[in-house]
């Protein structure tokens, strides 16, 4: 709008074109020129740069005569109505720079203006109804509270959402909000301060708040409130900063506390003299001249006074410490000095002073006496725990059942218990002082010297490692060697280096003598076992060669003679024939137990399945006869002699078949599964059970449940299995109750499956 300068003079053209009310020149050529808000009004209606488009046809009318009469060098004002608000216009029409100048002033809503105008300087304003809920909100509102309009809108000053505080930051209930004040009591609150948080920057700001009911016309009743707000957070802060400062500044003031003074050159004291008022509560009348004197303590008064008068007449600095007492009647321990101040001709012009509070340092030496005599006391109690505690250990050395006996870095003996002494036949002064290796550890069990080198607790004084050492011997006194096991720890002096060894000895003859004694126990058990196991073999062996000729000779008889004698002597027969091959059997199952482990063949790596593929052969025929069903799950290698297992599996197959319960098919199932270094396999059947007190007693030799008109048998099955088992290094026992069917478990050593 550079045409506006031109028109109607500098300043006056700029003022237009800023100007919020849209204004229009007519320049003499009939050309429109618009300010800027009247350009932009236009082009809202999208009406081009047509002045008269803003209004409405009639107006239009009325303002072209208006013009007309400008034009004549007059002035006036028509009442218009504008097309893009209800309020009516006032548009003045002047002649102006030749041409005409037109001013459109709108009516507008006095509470929008208020609002524009709040805007403008920031202030929230909003309008509450009688409840307090917000009608209304200024753009300025939801900056400062940070909420959006929709967000405050409908929301009342009761809301639970609104956190506000007071200024040393108690709550401030909705209740007594200035625009609820304001509503209850009619009345204007003024300048309330108020915390209130600010959720997008999650602050506290600081508001002042007015709150100014609108009262129903004529009466004493709000109709409305409008509250202003304005945020004064900065200016909050930064009093509370200048409120800290003060505060640190005051405190250091305190902290000083010293009494700074100037004194007339001849030592008298001329107020006023701010600082020793404050602190001693005299008055300038009391403390004049030396006055001051009457406030130190009556007992240092007289070496003050003195000291102060040498001073003044020499011209000296002064230097005292005495008490003085303070305005609320204490005594303070105080240290004074004060110096001569010279004019130019070296004239002294004044004395200037401290006093300076030495209580603090009084307590810090107190503290420091008190500190040094716990100390010192701790010490003392350090002293006697370590008395306590030497006695202790000697109490302990000397009761102790075991040798202890302590050497120093060249091996030499630096004490020694009297269990130790008594292990080896010395005296314990005998011991002390001499090399314990050289006394006590010359040789080894077997007569060879024992090198200081290989020597364990040789060792452990050079590399500070405790050691144990579980056979050894060590010398008595009478020439005998006497069995030891010991331990050696090293010790180690302040700097933490190995300063010795201390060595506890037991004397192990008992020991050994009692393993010797179980040694040759197992050995005589293990040979009777054999012998027994011999004789089971031979006996066996042997009763087969006269079995097999009664045996012939029975048949003979059968053959030749059945028939031919008399019925009874038939029955003798069978009896007779039944009789051997029952022996047979029994002398079969004699010889398989006793050859268990007799063979040498090594142990090797089997897959079960391969096993129970040989034993399912075995009873094959029991399977077919009796209905029954074998089934196994059985992934894992086992390390054995695969023909003792076979018989092993077979033996338990068989039984689980041949206990079956009666009018029941009988079902076995075997399983194995890893347990550690072992596999276990499971047998299990679905038979008659055994009670719980036979479980032990049927791996025993001959051991059976039943009569042999029941269930066949010799009771030799189980306890060649347990033989089996036991040659393997496993274990083997039973869950079972009668009725409930039997699981036979056995371990057996694992086998690396192969790759
Ligand atoms: P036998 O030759 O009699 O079968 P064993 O040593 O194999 O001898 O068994 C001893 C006894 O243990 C048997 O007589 C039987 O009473 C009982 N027994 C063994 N296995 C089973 C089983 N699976 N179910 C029930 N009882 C069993």
């Amino acid at each position: 709008m550079n045409e506006f300068p031109t028109a109607a003079g500098q300043d006056a053209g700029a003022l237009l074109a800023a100007l919020p009310d849209p204004v229009a020149w007519l320049d003499p050529a009939g050309q429109w020129i618009l300010n800027a808000a009247a350009a932009a009004r236009l082009a809202n209606l999208n009406a081009g740069r047509d002045w008269s488009a803003l209004f409405s046809e009639e107006s239009a009318l009325q303002l072209r005569e208006a013009v007309a009469v400008a034009r004549a060098g007059q002035t006036t004002r028509v009442t218009v109505k504008v097309v893009d608000t209800a309020a009516p216009g006032l548009v003045t029409v002047a002649p102006s720079g030749g041409g005409v100048l037109l001013h459109l002033h709108v009516a507008r809503d006095p509470l929008e203006v208020a609002l524009e105008l709040m805007d403008g300087l920031h202030l929230g304003l909003t309008v509450q109804a009688p409840d307090s809920r917000i009608l209304l909100v200024n753009s300025a509102a939801p900056d400062i509270l940070g909420l959006s309009a929709e967000q405050l809108t409908g929301r009342d000053s009761l809301d639970p959402r609104w956190q506000a505080i007071h200024p040393d930051g108690r709550p401030f209930p909705g209740d007594t909000h200035p625009s609820r004040v304001a509503l209850q009591t009619g009345k204007v609150v003024r300048d309330v301060p108020m915390g209130i948080f600010h959720p997008p920057s999650e602050t506290w700001r600081w508001l002042q708040v007015t709150a100014i009911p609108r009262l129903v016309a004529g009466t004493d009743e709000p109709k409305q409130v409008t509250t202003v707000f304005a945020d004064v957070t900065e200016r909050h802060t930064l009093q509370r900063e200048m409120q800290r400062s003060e505060q640190r500044f005051r405190s250091l003031v305190e902290a000083t506390s010293q009494i700074v003074w100037d004194a007339r050159p001849d030592g008298n004291f001329l107020p006023p003299q701010p600082g020793w008022e404050a602190f001693t509560g005299q008055a300038p009348p009391e403390y004049g001249g030396d006055g001051w004197f009457a406030a130190i303590h009556p007992e240092d008064r007289a070496g003050t006074v003195n000291d102060w008068r040498q001073a003044v007449q020499t011209a000296q600095p002064y230097l005292s410490e005495h008490r003085l007492r303070r305005a609320d009647g204490q005594y303070v321990p105080m240290q004074a000095r004060a110096v001569p101040v010279r004019d130019g001709d070296g004239q002294i012009r004044e004395w200037v002073g401290t006093h300076t509070d030495m209580s603090a340092v009084r307590e810090a030496q107190q503290a420091l006496i008190d500190l040094n005599a716990d100390l010192e006391r701790r010490v003392q109690e350090r002293t006697l725990a370590l008395a306590d505690l030497t006695r202790f250990s000697t109490l302990l050395l000397t009761a102790a059942g075991e040798g202890i006996f302590g050497l120093d870095l060249r091996g030499v003996t630096t004490f020694a218990n009297p269990a130790a002494a008594r292990l080896l036949g010395y005296s314990v002064e005998r011991m002390i002082g001499h090399s314990q290796h050289e006394l006590v550890h010359h040789h080894h069990a077997d007569g060879r010297e024992y090198a200081l080198r290989d020597c364990p607790i040789h060792q452990t004084i050079r590399d500070g490692q405790t050691r144990r050492v579980e056979q050894d011997v060590m010398w008595h006194a009478q020439g005998h060697a006497v069995p030891v096991a010991y331990v050696v720890t090293p010790t180690h002096d302040e700097a933490g280096q190995v300063s010795g060894a201390v060595v506890m000895v037991q004397d192990i003859t008992e020991r050994e003598r009692a393993q010797a004694r179980l040694r040759e126990l197992i050995e005589n058990l293990e040979r009777s076992n054999q012998d027994l196991e011999q004789f089971a073999y031979v006996a066996s062996h042997d009763l087969q060669e006269p079995l097999r000729t009664i045996g012939s000779y029975t048949e003979l008889l059968t053959r030749r003679y059945q028939g031919q004698l008399d019925p009874r002597a038939d029955q003798y027969l069978h009896y007779m024939q039944d009789a051997v091959l029952r022996m047979r059997s029994l002398i079969q199952d004699l010889l398989g137990f006793a050859r268990v482990g007799r063979q040498d063949t090594p142990l090797e790596s089997v897959p079960l399945d391969d096993l129970l593929r040989a034993a399912e052969q075995n009873v094959r025929g029991t399977l077919d006869q009796d209905h029954g069903t074998l089934e196994w799950h059985t992934p894992d290698h086992v390390l054995g002699q695969p023909s003792l297992l076979i018989q092993l599996l077979t033996n338990l197959i068989s039984n689980g078949l041949k206990f079956r319960a009666p009018g029941r098919d009988a079902r076995v199932r075997v399983t194995s599964r890893r347990v550690g270094a072992f596999v276990q396999v499971s047998v299990q059947d679905n038979g008659i059970g055994i009670a719980p007190e036979y479980h032990a007693r049927v791996f025993d030799i001959f051991q059976r449940l039943h009569r042999r008109e029941q269930y066949a048998g010799n009771g030799m099955g189980l306890a060649i299995c347990r033989k089996i088992v036991e040659f393997h290094g496993g274990r083997i026992w039973l869950d079972s109750a009668p009725a409930q069917g039997s699981t036979f478990h056995l371990t057996l050593p694992v086998a690396p499956t192969p790759q």
